[in-house]
C-alpha cells in the first residue's frame, strides 16, 4: 500500500474516469515546504500565518513577514500558495497583544475580526503578501467571515494597499486571487452573495462543525457533537460548493475533513475542486480517488444527503467504497 502511494507522488489526482481534483497541503511553517514536495502536493490551501505571530516577541515586522511569504512562495515553483491572513484570538494568544478577558474567546475577538478594527496588523501583512506576490503564485484568504460586509471591508483594505503599492511604482502580480474561509454558518447561509465578492471559498470545517453543532471543538463532554458526515453539515457544504460554482468560483476545503478517507468520496460526489489537508495524508488520498467514478460517488452524495445521521451516512461510505 505504502508503495502503491508513493508511485503517485508526481502524478496528477485524478479519479477513474479522470475528473481531475487538486490535492493541497495545509502548513504551519515554511519548514513544512519539504514534506508538501515530497508528498506530491499540487498547492498549499492553507498557510496559517499564525507561527510568524506566536514564535515572536513582538509583532512580525513587514519585512519579516515577507520574507516568509517569499520562501515558500519560490519553494512551491508557481503553484498556489493560498496564505490566511492572522487567525489569532479564541484558544491563540499573544503574549505582546493585549486582547480583552472573554467568557466565550470562540465566539469573541478573534481572526478577521481584529484584523479590521487594528488594521495597522492587517495592513502590514497584506503589505508582506503584495511583496511577496513577485516570486510566486500567493491567494489570500481571510477567517472567520460571517457577514458580506466583513469581506468587502477586508476586500477594500486589500485593494487599498495593492493600489498605494502600484502608484508607489512598486511590483506586485496581477493574478492574486482574495477568498474566504467558510468557517461560520451565517457566512455559508449567504455564499451566494459572498461568491459575487470573493475569488474562491475555502471550508474550515474545524470551525463550522464547532459553530454549526454549538459544541466547544475542544472540549471532551461535547466531543459527540463532532460530527463531519452529519447531513446537516453535508448540506452546508453542498451549498457552499454549489453557489461558488454558480458564479464560476472554486471551491476548497482546509479542514481535517478534507484528508478524512470516510469524507472524501462524499466531498467528491458534491463536486469539491480543492482538498487541503497535513501533507501525511495527500498521497493516500490521492490512491482513494483514483479508485472512484464521479457518477458512483455523485450518486453516494445524494443518498447521504437525505440519510438522518452520522452513523448512517459513515455506513453508507464504508459498504459502497470497499
Ligand atoms: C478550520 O477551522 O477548519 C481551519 C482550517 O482553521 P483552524 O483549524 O486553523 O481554525
Ligand atoms: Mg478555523
Amino acid at each position: 500500500e505504502q508503495a502503491e502511494w508513493k508511485s503517485l507522488k508526481d502524478a496528477k489526482t485524478v479519479s477513474a474516469d479522470g475528473k481531475h481534483f487538486d490535492i493541497a497541503a495545509n502548513v504551519g511553517t515554511p519548514d513544512d515546504l519539504d514534506g508538501v514536495l515530497d508528498n506530491g502536493g499540487e498547492a498549499i490551501g492553507l498557510f496559517r500565518s499564525e507561527f510568524l505571530y506566536m514564535n515572536s516577541s513582538e509583532l512580525p515586522t513587514e519585512d519579516e513577514q515577507f520574507e516568509a511569504y517569499k520562501k515558500v512562495a519560490e519553494g512551491m515553483n508557481g503553484k498556489q500558495v493560498v496564505v490566511r491572513t492572522m487567525d489569532i484570538g479564541g484558544d491563540k494568544h499573544l503574549p505582546y497583544l493585549p486582547l480583552p478577558e472573554e467568557m466565550n474567546p470562540f465566539l469573541g475577538y478573534r481572526a478577521i475580526r481584529i484584523s479590521l478594527s487594528q488594521q495597522d496588523i492587517f495592513r502590514t501583512q497584506l503589505r508582506a503578501l503584495l511583496r511577496a506576490s513577485n516570486y510566486g503564485k500567493i491567494a489570500i484568504m481571510f477567517p472567520m467571515i460571517a457577514t458580506v460586509n466583513e469581506f468587502k471591508q477586508a476586500r477594500a483594505i486589500y485593494d487599498e494597499e495593492r493600489q498605494k503599492m502600484i502608484d508607489a511604482g512598486q511590483p506586485v502580480a496581477d493574478n492574486i486571487e482574495v477568498g474566504m474561509m467558510m468557517e461560520i454558518p451565517a457566512a455559508v447561509i449567504i455564499a451566494d452573495k459572498l461568491a459575487k465578492y470573493a475569488d474562491f471559498f475555502s471550508i474550515g470545517t474545524n470551525d463550522l462543525i464547532q459553530y454549526t453543532f454549538a459544541a466547544d471543538r475542544g472540549n471532551e463532554h461535547v466531543s459527540y457533537l463532532y460530527q463531519p458526515y452529519n447531513p446537516s453539515l453535508l448540506r452546508l457544504i453542498k451549498q457552499v460548493i454549489d453557489t461558488a460554482h454558480a458564479e464560476g468560483k472554486w471551491a476548497g476545503m482546509c479542514g481535517e475533513m478534507a484528508g478524512d478517507q470516510i469524507a472524501v468520496p462524499i466531498l467528491m460526489g458534491l463536486g469539491l475542486d480543492e482538498f487541503s489537508m497535513s501533507a501525511t495524508s495527500m498521497l493516500q488520498t490521492r490512491s482513494l480517488m483514483k479508485r472512484l467514478n464521479t457518477a458512483d460517488v455523485k450518486t453516494l452524495a445524494d443518498k447521504a444527503l437525505e440519510l438522518e445521521t452520522n452513523e448512517e451516512v459513515q455506513k453508507l461510505v464504508e459498504d459502497s467504497c470497499k
